[in-house]
């Protein structure tokens, strides 16, 4: 691996730092539950500064997840568009959303997930699409190469969601959950502890990460109850609303993967590993009615 091969952040790491941002998030699934693709509409919706809107856009269409179209009979004004690759953020999208349903205090606001299928509403359960079992946090075991981490430190910067665009009431509701996935660090060290590690020196040693700052991400996890501390304050280990963080954490990790096609496997940063059948694990989501995978075409939101 070369210099310049070093020093830009693994492929994982740029997920993170792409859909680790709230006002990302609430576009992309503004974009994919209720088809809004004009600039003036999500300023109506989530209510950021348009400079700041202007640059995720532009940040969504350098990334490959939308394209730019001229308005019909408007020259200068352009409608976002999710390509094949925003598209494929839908398993992400709905996993954030069936948290922030369950976990936090307005979920009952959100709109209802349907599965057109068979009409059962509700969220789905995370399953691997090898065996099809139902898998979770404790169900999987993480292969980390010592390298695609080191790098994943490298520029990595405090997005803090105190220092985020006000957005509109309707987008406070992903505050908690970018908590926890919202920076590199907050999301790696809770990555790592839905793979079982508890120790503050393993996480350190996995990280590579100062003393101070490791500190100051698990007071943070542990202040919005995604993790609590025990055996007398020597382990971190995750609270039920933290373990339920993980089908996002491992659709962010699957997506990077159809992001880079063509970097291998083992240089795109952490892999998850289905422990009762030995593969590595490709999430799918699946109906709590039916039994079924779900696709993106046969998930409907209702509000
Ligand atoms: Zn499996
Ligand atoms: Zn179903």
């Amino acid at each position: 691996m070369g210099d310049d091969v070093a020093a830009q952040p693994s492929p994982v790491a740029r997920t993170i730092d792409l859909l680790g941002d709230r006002l990302t998030v609430a576009i992309l699934r503004d974009a994919f539950v209720d088809h809004i693709r004009r600039f003036s509409q999500w300023i109506e919706r989530t209510g950021a500064p348009p400079a700041v809107l202007s640059s995720r856009l532009n940040t969504l269409v350098d990334a490959g997840l939308m394209e730019r179209r001229p308005q019909e009979g408007a020259y200068d004004r352009h409608d976002y568009l999710l390509t094949d690759l925003g598209l494929a953020t839908w398993e992400f999208l709905v996993s954030v959303w069936t948290w922030q349903r369950e976990w936090s205090a307005d979920g009952l606001l959100q709109p209802e997930l349907v599965h057109a299928g068979c009409g059962h509403r509700g969220p789905p359960e995370l399953v691997c699409r090898v065996c099809g079992r139902r898998v979770g946090a404790r169900d999987v075991s993480l292969e980390v190469n010592a390298d695609s981490l080191v790098v994943a430190a490298r520029g990595s910067r405090r997005r803090s969601t105190r220092s985020a665009p006000a957005l509109s009431r309707a987008d406070l509701q992903f505050t908690v959950v970018m908590e926890a996935i919202g920076d590199r660090w907050s999301a790696l060290v809770t990555g790592f502890a839905l793979s079982g590690v508890r120790r503050f020196s393993e996480f350190q040693s996995l990280l590579k990460v100062s003393p101070t700052t490791l500190t100051e991400r698990l007071t943070r996890l542990c202040e919005v109850q995604v993790l609590r501390r025990e055996e007398g304050g020597r382990e971190y280990v995750l609270t039920p609303r933290g373990r339920a963080l993980f089908p996002i954490f491992a659709c962010q990790l699957a997506w990077t993967k159809v992001a880079h096609p063509d970097v291998p496997v083992e240089q795109l940063g952490p892999r998850l590993h289905h422990t009762a059948c030995g593969s590595s694990l490709e999430p799918g989501l699946c109906c709590r009615g039916c039994g079924a995978i779900l696709e993106r075409t046969t998930v409907i939101f209702e509000r």
